[in-house]
């Protein structure tokens, strides 16, 4: 068991079609830099409403 990786150390690897790709240095992952950006500022994440 190991705790899930937060993603503290990230670099960004691409930028296509105004997003930006970043790679996490931890693990290795590659996300949208979008997608990290919600994932660590979830403080107003709870007022998103479905169309
Ligand atoms: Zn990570």
């Amino acid at each position: 068991m190991q705790p899930p990786c937060s993603h503290q150390r990230t670099e960004l690897i691409a930028r296509r079609d105004g997003v930006d790709y970043v790679e996490c240095l931890d693990c290795r992952q590659i996300f949208e830099a979008e997608d990290l950006e919600s994932a660590t500022a979830e403080k107003s994440a709870e007022e998103e409403e479905p169309a």
